[in-house]
């Protein structure tokens, strides 16, 4: 598989998990993969590894996220490792998957917490794609990684069902703005993937359950996910932009 030769991407939160299996995914396809991380530079190594036996290109970038300046830490990590990896400057693909989870009903959250959260997972990935917009080639793409919780209501979930939320109107539009650009931008809105955000999904009985919510009968893999992220970073999907795409397995359709 070749759809994404001659192009680099940004994958945040790489390291591990669903980052992790889109990364692996967009080095098959021939993409020069920047693989970011936040404190697990051991496991962003990995990453980076198995996209090189896989015969790929990779390099990882440390940045931590929801922290004042991030964004622009992170595209100066991003400017080094590219120029010291001897590719030209700039990228094709910027996939914001980097997140974390909160999970409380709305009398349980705190405003540390709400503050943190909204940090990471919005606040983040704007300044990202701001201070990226210069670095983004014409014809491009920029891909959210939103959540199935935007359309289930999981109240136990609420302030980071808002988080996803966010992004999904920060992807409609930046997909209007970008047009002109060729760029499109769309969001993965993934169901319960099987992750370390998903601790609990060790438990045999709790995996059932969550199994049970997909019409399609089992929990997702990160690999899932990938395969419709690299779909929406090829041009077979140069004409969708703005869209908000479903990988839940089918959760909840009746
Ligand atoms: P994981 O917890 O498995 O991995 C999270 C990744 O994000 C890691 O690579 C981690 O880096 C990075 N990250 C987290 N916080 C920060 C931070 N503050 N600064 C920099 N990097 C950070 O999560 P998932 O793979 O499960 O989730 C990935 C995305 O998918 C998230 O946006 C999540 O909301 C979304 N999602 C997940 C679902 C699921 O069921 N798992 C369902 C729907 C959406 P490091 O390893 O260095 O800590």
């Amino acid at each position: 598989m070749s759809r994404l030769s001659g192009r680099t991407a940004l994958v945040t939160g790489a390291s591990r998990g669903i980052g992790r299996g889109i990364a692996l995914r967009l080095g098959r396809e021939g993409a020069l993969v920047a693989v970011h991380y936040g404190s697990n530079e051991t496991a962003a190594k990995e990453t980076v590894a198995d996209i090189l036996a896989a015969g790929g290109r990779a390099f990882a970038v440390h940045a931590e996220l929801g922290v004042p300046g991030d964004a622009a830490a992170l595209w100066a990590a991003f400017d080094r490792a590219i120029e010291a990896y001897g590719e030209r400057p700039g990228l094709d693909i910027l996939v914001n998957n980097a997140g974390i989870a909160l999970h409380g009903e709305i009398g349980t959250v705190t405003e540390a917490d709400y503050d943190r959260l909204f940090a990471v997972n919005v606040r983040a990935p704007f300044f990202v794609v701001q201070q990226g917009l210069e670095r983004l080639r014409d014809g491009g793409r920029v891909i959210n990684v939103s959540s199935g919780v935007t359309r289930i209501a999981l109240p136990v979930l609420s302030a980071y069902a808002m988080t996803k939320g966010a992004l999904d109107t920060m992807t409609l539009t930046l997909a209007q703005q970008l047009g002109a650009r060729g760029i499109t931008v769309n969001a993965v809105a993934p169901g319960i993937i099987d992750t370390d955000m998903n601790s609990h999904l060790a438990d045999p009985e709790q995996r059932a359950q969550a199994a049970s919510l997909a019409v399609l009968g089992r929990v997702g893999e990160p690999a899932d996910v990938a395969g419709l992220v690299a779909f929406v970073a090829s041009d077979d999907a140069g004409w969708v932009t703005g869209q908000i795409l479903d990988a839940t397995g089918g959760s909840h359709l009746g």
